[in-house]
């Protein structure tokens, strides 16, 4: 039986070391927020990103994203994934991925985020923050019924959710106003139906578009023109 570790140990790497700290600060089903986190690590200029990784290794942390009733500084610990700082545990589920790997998955991917469609260095809507593009595993079922991993970009805000995601109403305001009166007319009976119906051609779009490249490529090969 393997000691679990302290979180506080600076000789192991900060991925482990936030692992560490979920488990023994934090403790499952139980919100924290960005301001703690950052107080655990001050040392730590990327423990966002860190966190983030522990996704790739079964760990579910969900955001305003995911759960809605989370404000934009919190998260929820919702469950614990493999013994990241057990030895070899880190590294088997997950190889690093490659600075050639990681060019090749961008240039597939038109430099997009798959999720959203924002472009590196690009803003997020309604506010200052740039769009970093970030190299996601993800989980393929096949219609074959077997399964692999494929690498998809995704913006930093799509694979955590929003991190300082500032409404700025007055801009917005402004762009609704200078919609043509059509749109205009649409966007109002979304906002007094309190949601959108997408179509089905939209949601199927939607689904493809968030696919990793190879698994696009066989999507649209097996449909034709
Ligand atoms: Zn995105």
């Amino acid at each position: 039986m393997t000691e679990v570790p302290n979180w506080q140990d600076s000789k192991l790497g900060t991925m482990k070391r936030a692992a560490l700290w979920l488990v023994a600060e934090i403790g499952v089903g139980n919100i924290f927020t960005k301001a703690q986190l950052r107080d655990a690590f001050p040392d730590v200029s990327q423990i966002d990103r860190r966190m983030r990784d522990l996704r790739d290794h079964g760990w579910s942390i969900h955001t305003s994203r995911e759960d809605l009733s989370l404000s934009t500084s919190e998260q929820r610990f919702v469950g614990q994934g493999s013994p990241v700082w057990e030895p070899g545990k880190a590294t088997k589920s997950s190889p690093t991925i490659s600075a050639a790997q990681r060019r090749e998955v961008l240039m597939r991917d038109d430099y997009l985020c798959r999720s959203c469609g924002i472009g590196a260095g690009e803003h997020f809507a309604g506010g200052q923050e740039a769009a970093q593009l970030e190299i996601a595993r993800r989980q393929i079922k096949r219609a074959d019924g077997t399964s692999s991993v494929e690498l998809v970009t995704e913006c930093n805000r799509c694979r955590v959710g929003g991190r300082q995601v500032i409404a700025d109403v007055g801009a917005l305001t402004a762009r609704i106003r200078q919609l043509p009166a059509f749109d205009r007319k649409i966007l109002a009976g979304w906002m007094a139906d309190g949601h959108r119906n997408f179509s089905e051609v939209e949601k199927l779009w939607a689904a493809y578009r968030g696919l990793p490249a190879e698994t696009r490529a066989q999507l649209s090969g097996a449909i034709g023109s």
